[in-house]
């Protein structure tokens, strides 16, 4: 376990000087990053490794229990650590080409493309990385396609809930200092801080999602296309 301010003395023998010289090059770029819950997402040869402070999912970590070069990563990136990084997320992905990722969307079923376009237009017009929807067959489709991954968020959970059906669910719980009152938002963020041992319980039919790192460059393409095609979905825009 690493303290946080104990960064700079990790870096106390070769080895660590290595993971830290790793850390800084442009292939140890996080394809996902989560500054609020100080986790990373980083793209492996053939594994995709979640990371936070104290833990990280690589055979590297696993087996020396002393910070890997992506727990330097999200140190750097968290502003933990002094040093400059390159980052260049579209390089470590294999990006589509346009073509290819409209093949891509054009294959699914149309309920599956309407929330491709629902979940673009949050992330491309409400800087959201990462959304929450109720488990379904769609959502299945979208997932065993690639065309999204699941990620770790907790906040993201509460997306398809509304205000109301949250305050039913969590007021059988008890938990002192409930209030149901609050606005959705602040009621979330009072969960994750108060009863985060409830947060599967709560949310156990939704799951959280974002956009597959290859559609990085054609994202916005891909949502024109998708607003052409079923224009009634956001013709309020
Ligand atoms: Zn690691």
């Amino acid at each position: 376990m690493i303290n946080l301010g104990d960064w700079q003395q990790t870096l106390n023998d070769e080895d660590q000087l290595k993971r830290f010289d790793s850390a800084i090059k442009f292939e140890c770029t996080p394809i996902m990053f989560n500054r609020d819950e100080a986790t990373a997402t980083f793209q492996g040869k053939s594994h995709r490794y979640l990371t936070s402070l104290n833990d990280c999912e690589c055979v590297d970590f696993i087996r020396n229990q002393k910070a890997c070069k992506h727990m330097y990563r999200l140190a750097l990136e968290m502003g933990l650590l002094e040093g400059t990084f390159e980052s260049n997320v579209l390089k470590i992905s294999n990006q589509l080409s346009t073509e290819d990722a409209l093949t891509f969307i054009n294959i699914l079923s149309d309920e599956a493309q309407k929330i491709v376009q629902d979940f673009l237009y949050y992330h491309l017009y409400k800087k959201r990385e990462n959304y929450g929807y109720i488990k379904s067959t769609v959502l299945n489709e979208l997932l065993n396609n690639e065309i999204f991954i699941v990620c770790d968020d907790a906040a993201a959970l509460f997306d398809p809930y509304g205000r109301n059906e949250l305050n039913e669910k969590i007021e059988p719980y008890s938990i002192p200092g409930f209030k149901k009152n609050l606005k959705k938002e602040k009621l979330v963020k009072w969960v994750i801080a108060t009863a985060p041992n409830i947060i599967t319980e709560l949310t156990s039919d939704a799951v959280a999602i974002t956009l597959h790192p290859k559609f990085t460059k054609t994202k916005r393409k891909v949502y024109s296309h998708l607003k052409q095609k079923f224009p009634s979905e956001d013709n309020w825009l």
